[in-house]
């Protein structure tokens, strides 16, 4: 039976996928089951960073495969100890709590700053005020968490605890923040939510204000972190530093890992037992995400991602200016943002007939996150087949 047919017929029906197959990737180019070449603008929802098929990552993952996968967390493993100490040596962290997922390291972000407040004698300082539009998983706290209705929908009562406040709203936020917060948790740039930036000194304002109230700063660094904006972590283009980040999708390339980093004062709330996951930095996937991060600083990927993505912005802002159906070109680095005056459905539709995968968040935001080692040819490409696509 066909790929399709057999998925639909015994998988639950959680994703409207597209009808396509993929068997084989190389760079920034995917290959169908009929042998069609498409050019990757999603690599996987910004988890690809280097692309698909790297050899120094197929280097890493077949080596440690040879040797060690699994052992759990009963005992020591070189490769997660020496990916701590890497992400730490980068980070203002001091400690890494190793997960699954973006939602498992938000759960444990969470967890964290309940009881680090537990610890220190304030037990009602429990809530955590978030952002509406945010996205922060899809767990039970996560999607507590979450600012947008589609995705609570249906599994009410979510949990206590979680406030809300539009994103860039400082006023809203001030109050929003009370002497029961123990945290404000916020994305660098909401990705899900439309690519939607911070405005000039927001970040700087909320770290402040955290400080005077004294609560923490939980940055969710799920979809902005490994370099997809330039620099290894996004806020770093804010001058600020917060007191918790979570990590997951670009960590290692594609396989799945979570990560939840906490400067020491912090981390010192979680002790033997409080925390635990049994698959949670695996020798496996930790060799690579290591590897990972290597390649990103020995190929100086994070130039690389600056200056293909500020070439990237000014195509489309090229584009914006023949096409008035482009309202607005936002964003960092190679996570760039095309909002449309329309749905942008059909167009991701006819790109993909045109051998090219882009993305739409919020229905008319086109979300563009292609691996940070795309071409400028390969972006040439992409803006001809939309300047092609737009009508108007
Ligand atoms: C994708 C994403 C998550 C959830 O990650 P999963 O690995 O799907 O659980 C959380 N936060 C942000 C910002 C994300 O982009």
């Amino acid at each position: 039976m066909d790929t399709m047919k057999l998925a639909d017929q015994h998988i639950f029906n959680t994703y409207a996928r597209y009808p396509l197959a993929f068997t084989k990737g190389e760079a920034c180019t995917l290959y169908d089951e009929d042998g069609k070449a498409y050019s990757d603008f999603i690599a996987g929802i910004a988890v690809c960073n280097l692309g698909h098929a790297h050899s120094k990552l197929i280097k890493a993952l077949t080596g440690q495969a040879q040797a060690l996968w699994h052992v759990s967390n009963l005992f020591y493993t070189r490769p997660q100890a020496q990916l701590a100490a890497w992400l730490t040596k980068s980070s203002f962290a001091d400690r890494v709590f190793f997960a699954n997922s973006g939602a498992e390291a938000n759960e444990a972000g969470i967890k964290l700053a309940r009881k680090y407040f537990k610890q220190k004698g304030e037990p009602d300082r429990y809530r955590v005020v978030a952002m509406e539009q945010s996205f922060h998983g899809r767990t039970m706290a996560t999607l507590s968490a979450t600012g947008q209705e589609k995705i609570r929908k249906g599994f009410d009562p979510v949990l206590e605890g979680f406030d809300f406040a539009p994103f860039n709203d400082l006023g809203a936020i001030d109050a929003a923040v009370t002497a029961k917060t123990c945290a404000v948790m916020i994305e660098p740039i909401q990705g899900e939510g439309g690519v939607v930036c911070p405005e000039p000194g927001f970040f700087k304002r909320v770290r402040e204000l955290c400080d005077q109230k004294g609560c923490l700063l939980i940055l969710d660094e799920v979809q902005t972190g490994i370099g997809r904006t330039g620099k290894l972590f996004a806020h770093e283009h804010f001058g600020i530093q917060p007191d918790i980040m979570t990590l997951a999708k670009a960590l290692a390339n594609g396989l799945p890992i979570g990560a939840m980093l906490a400067k020491e004062h912090v981390a010192q709330a979680f002790g033997p037992g409080s925390h635990a996951t049994t698959f949670g930095g695996t020798p496996l996937i930790t060799s690579v995400a290591l590897k990972v991060l290597e390649t990103i600083h020995d190929e100086k990927i994070l130039d690389l991602c600056c200056e293909t993505g500020a070439y990237f912005k000014q195509k489309l802002i090229e584009l914006q200016k023949k096409h008035s159906v482009i309202r607005n070109v936002r964003g960092y680095g190679l996570l760039l943002g095309v909002e449309l005056g329309k749905s942008g459905a059909n167009l991701v539709k006819n790109c993909m007939q045109k051998g090219f995968l882009i993305n739409c968040v919020q229905d008319n935001v086109l979300r563009l996150a292609p691996p940070l080692i795309i071409s400028k040819g390969e972006i040439d490409a992409l803006i001809d087949c939309l300047d092609e696509l737009l009508d108007d």
